[in-house]
């Protein structure tokens, strides 16, 4: 068994002696930063710990999809994080959660954005969900459901959008994300895609002015925690 230091210590040996054995048999030190990453996230012991039910975005509902439905990661230090990829559910939002949930899906989003505005959360940030059917695109995006149909625009509500752009603008924070539509697209504009949505009735215009807004609200709540205070206190 031995103690937890000499524990660490064997891992830490063994990690050094398997990127050394990987590295040796591509000959010389051209391995992609992301191959590189990759052995490391294979390894025992080099993920970031993870706390059960813990949400990427404060507000979010924790509700697990099937381990079949995304695959385990350490982003973004893995695999980059640099797009936000909008769908529409075609379904309620209990039905997306029940086809997240359901292992022969084989496919999930992180988020759902209902249209009440409350955020469910499936899958963390740090792992590749598989939501644009485009592998590339899903280990580099988070995938933001909304629930209701594309040729429905009633279904798309003001709350819905105030809370999906929250989520959005956050995700940009934190990963420094630009606000523009090459990084904030629908899944119809992911190459290959032969999905359609969001949709004609999405209001690109008025979202990414959202988005831009609770950005920027955030961005100068971060540069002033001390005038912020004061304000919440008057
Ligand atoms: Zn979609």
């Amino acid at each position: 068994m031995g103690d937890a230091k000499g524990e660490a210590d064997r891992r830490i040996g063994r990690r050094a002696l398997l990127i050394g054995g990987a590295a040796a048999a591509v000959g010389t030190a051209v391995l992609a930063r992301d191959e590189l990453a990759h052995l490391w996230w294979r390894l025992p012991g080099v993920e970031k710990p993870r706390v059960a039910g813990a949400v990427d975005f404060r507000g979010a509902r924790w509700v697990a999809a099937s381990t079949a439905n995304y695959r385990r990661a350490d982003r973004p230090d893995d695999y980059g994080i640099d797009r936000v990829v909008i769908h529409v559910t075609q379904g309620s939002r209990a039905s997306a959660v029940k086809a997240f949930q359901d292992p022969g899906h084989k496919a999930a989003a992180h988020y759902i954005v209902g249209q009440d505005g409350r955020i469910t959360q499936m899958i963390r940030e740090l792992d590749v969900a598989f939501h644009a059917g485009n592998r590339e695109y899903n280990e580099h995006s988070v995938g933001i459901e909304h629930e209701g149909f594309v040729d429905r625009p009633q279904d798309f509500t003001a709350a819905m959008y105030a809370a999906s752009a929250r989520l959005t603008a956050g995700i940009c924070r934190r990963y420094g994300i630009p606000v523009d539509r090459d990084h904030i697209i629908g899944h119809v504009e992911v190459p290959g895609t032969d999905h359609t949505d969001p949709g004609p009735h999405w209001d690109w215009d008025r979202y990414m002015g959202l988005v831009r807004r609770e950005y920027t609200a955030a961005e100068n709540a971060a540069k002033n925690p001390a005038r912020n205070a004061e304000k919440n206190q008057e």
